[in-house]
C-alpha cells in the first residue's frame, strides 16, 4: 500500500506465512517501504490497569472465548453509528479480517481463530471509515495493531485499539491441511471450528469442528499443538510486543488462574483479563461498565501468568515445519511433536536459561 508502484506483494513461505517481497523491475528506488518498516517498532501506551470481568449477558458470555469484552466494546461502537474490524472464518474456514456496521455480523468476530489471519485491506479500509468521520473499532494481534498505526502515521481520536494478548500465531497453511485431512477422513466439508468452545464450560474448553451436515466432533490436535508452541510464526518467538507497555487503547485475553486473586466477582463461564492502556480506553470504560461484572486488579500478577514476554518455541518446531509439505498425515505430525518428553523438558529449561543470560547481558 505505500509502495507508489505497487512493487510489493505477499509472497508465502513453505511454512505458510506471508512475507514482503520487491519486485525488483518495478521498485523506483524511494525507500518508502524501508522507511515505513524500520518504524516498526513499539509505539507504547502507558497508562495501564488492569481489571477482571466479564458481560452481565449469560447468552453473550456463552459465545465468546473469555468474558465477552470485545462484544461489548462492539456493542457500544455499533450502538454509534461506528465501524467493527475483526476476524472471522469465511465460506472455507480461512480466517480473515473484515468488518461489520451491525451487530449480527460483528457475532462472526467472536471466538478465537488461532491463526494468523489475513489483513485483506483492512488498514485501508480502516483510514476511509476514519476520514469519514466514523468511530472505528479495529481488535487484532498486537503487531496487527501496531502496523495499523504505522500505515494510519497520525493519531485519529475516532479510532479505538483493541488488541488481544497473543502468545503465537500458527500458519494458515497447517490449518488449510488440518482441515482437508479431517474433510477427507470424514467425506464432509468442514464449517466452522469453535476453538473456545464453552460447551463443556470455559474451563474445560474443548475445539468442536462443525461439519457442513450439522456433525460436531471433538478435535484437539491443532489446538494442543498451538498450545505447545509448536506452530507459530518464527517472529512470534521474539516478539517485541509481548510485554507490559501495550500499544492499544485496551487489550484483552483471559484471565488464567482466576482461583488464585481472591475476588469479589465469581467466574461463571469464562472471564476476562483487561487492561486499560490511554485516556481514550478509560472514558469509554466508564461508558461501558455497566454492562458487564468488573474488578480492579491492584497486582501484576495476572500479566505474569500470561505470556507478558514473549514464549519459546517447542523444541521440534523447525522439524516439524520442515515436513509439512511431504505426504503426511499433518494431524499425526502435530500429535507426534505435542508429546513432550523429559529430554524435551530438560532441553527446553536449557533454552529457557540461555535466553535470561543472553538477555541480561
Ligand atoms: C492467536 C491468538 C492467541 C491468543 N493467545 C492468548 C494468550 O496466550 N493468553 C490470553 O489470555 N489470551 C490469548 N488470546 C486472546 C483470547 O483467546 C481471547 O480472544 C480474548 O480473551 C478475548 O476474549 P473475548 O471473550 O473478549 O472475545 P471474543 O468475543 O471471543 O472475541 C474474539 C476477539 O478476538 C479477535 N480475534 C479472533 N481471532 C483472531 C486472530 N486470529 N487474530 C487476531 N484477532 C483475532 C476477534 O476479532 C475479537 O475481537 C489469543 C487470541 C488469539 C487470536
Amino acid at each position: 500500500m505505500i509502495c507508489p508502484v505497487g512493487a510489493i506483494s505477499m509472497v508465502e513461505d513453505y511454512e505458510g506465512f506471508l512475507y514482503p517481497e520487491i519486485d525488483k523491475d518495478k521498485c523506483v528506488k524511494c525507500n518508502k517501504c524501508k522507511k515505513i518498516c524500520s518504524n516498526f517498532n513499539p509505539n507504547n501506551s502507558y497508562l495501564e490497569k488492569l481489571y477482571a470481568g466479564y458481560t452481565k449477558i449469560e447468552k453473550d458470555l456463552n459465545e465468546c472465548s473469555s468474558g465477552g469484552m470485545f462484544y461489548i466494546l462492539a456493542k457500544y461502537v455499533i450502538e454509534n453509528h461506528g465501524i467493527v474490524f475483526g476476524v472471522e472464518f469465511d465460506e472455507n474456514v480461512r480466517a480473515i479480517h473484515n468488518y461489520a456496521d451491525n451487530l449480527e455480523d460483528c457475532k462472526k468476530f467472536r471466538g478465537s481463530k488461532y491463526v494468523r489471519s489475513d489483513i485483506n485491506n483492512s488498514y485501508q479500509e480502516v483510514k476511509d471509515f476514519l476520514e469519514d468521520n466514523r468511530l472505528v473499532l479495529f481488535t487484532g494481534t498486537p503487531c496487527q495493531c501496531n502496523a495499523l498505526k504505522v500505515f494510519l502515521k497520525k493519531n485519529y481520536e475516532n479510532l479505538i485499539l483493541c488488541d488481544v494478548i497473543c502468545h503465537n500465531n500458527p500458519s494458515p497453511k497447517v490449518l488449510k491441511k488440518y482441515i482437508e485431512e479431517l474433510e477427507e477422513k470424514n467425506g464432509k466439508k468442514v464449517k466452522n471450528i469453535y476453538f473456545r468452545s464453552k460447551e463443556n464450560t470455559w474451563k474445560n474448553q474443548t475445539p468442536i469442528i462443525e461439519y457442513d451436515d450439522g456433525q460436531r466432533q471433538e478435535e484437539n490436535s491443532f489446538f494442543e499443538a498451538f498450545v505447545k508452541e509448536l506452530l507459530g510464526r518464527p517472529s512470534c518467538y521474539s516478539c517485541v510486543f509481548a510485554n507490559k507497555k501495550r500499544v492499544t487503547d485496551f487489550t484483552i485475553g483471559d484471565l488464567w488462574g482466576v482461583e488464585n486473586f481472591n475476588l469479589n466477582i465469581k467466574e461463571k463461564n469464562g472471564i476476562s483479563l483487561f487492561t486499560i492502556n490511554s485516556v481514550k480506553a478509560e472514558q469509554l470504560f466508564e461508558k461501558v461498565k455497566n454492562e458487564l461484572y468488573y474488578e480492579k486488579i491492584e497486582s501484576d500478577a495476572p500479566y505474569n501468568n500470561n505470556h507478558y514476554k514473549n514464549t519459546l518455541s517447542n523444541n521440534h518446531r523447525n522439524k516439524f515445519y520442515k515436513q509439512i509439505n511431504k505426504k503426511v498425515s499433518i494431524i499425526k505430525l502435530m500429535q507426534k511433536y505435542s508429546k513432550i518428553t523429559f529430554v524435551d523438558r530438560v532441553q527446553f529449561k536449557i533454552r529457557r536459561t540461555m535466553r535470561k543470560i543472553k538477555n541480561s547481558n
